[in-house]
């Protein structure tokens, strides 16, 4: 009798002790102080690099990648006669040099040549004037004519302010991006 009494004592404590272990794993982890739960690590590219071009007002877009034109006499560098580099604003591949700028009063900035390389000729939707394009990255600059006599080079390049970013002689223009070229197949 006192044998089976002590084995039911011994159960009951098996029995309550299994509980509260049970109890134990299932409760929550209690939370320490100070310690935040992980997050998702942040996102690869947010920085820039390869691949991704400038970021462009709307109005830039509208020209560079939508082949709109800019109003005449309005571009911030119609005028202007400094020296340096203008260099496309979409991913930053220089142009035209200030020494091909000359003054035509047509409303637009304007060349006689372009840096070696620098612009892609195509004829245009119109199917009557030339379009010029950044060669690296395809952003629509403007027209090219030919055969006017404003200079020796007889050749004009017509170019939308908003497609170009200006650099003095001597500020560092930065890398060329290199990315996908707008109309590539
Ligand atoms: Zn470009």
């Amino acid at each position: 009798m006192k044998t089976m009494l002590t084995m039911t004592v011994a159960m009951i404590a098996i029995v309550v002790a299994a509980g509260s272990v049970t109890a134990a794993q299932t409760k929550p982890a209690p939370k320490k102080p100070g310690v935040k739960p992980p997050v998702a690590a942040p996102r690869k590219g947010t920085k820039p690099m390869s691949g991704e071009y400038n970021k462009l007002t709307q109005d830039e877009e509208r020209i560079l990648v939508y082949k709109g034109t800019e109003r005449a006499f309005v571009g911030e560098y119609t005028n202007i006669k400094d020296a340096g580099t203008f260099a496309c604003r979409r991913c930053n591949a220089p142009l035209y040099h200030s020494d091909t700028k000359f003054e035509s009063h047509c409303g637009w900035p304007s060349f006689d040549d372009e840096i070696a390389g620098a612009v892609e000729r195509k004829l245009d939707i119109d199917g009557f004037r030339t379009e010029i394009l950044c060669n690296n990255c395809g952003g629509h600059l403007g027209h090219v004519f030919i055969g006017e006599g404003f200079t020796k080079k007889n050749t004009r390049h017509c170019v939308n302010s908003l497609s170009m970013k200006f650099y003095k002689k001597g500020v560092e223009i930065p890398a060329t991006i290199k990315g996908a070229k707008l109309g590539a197949k």
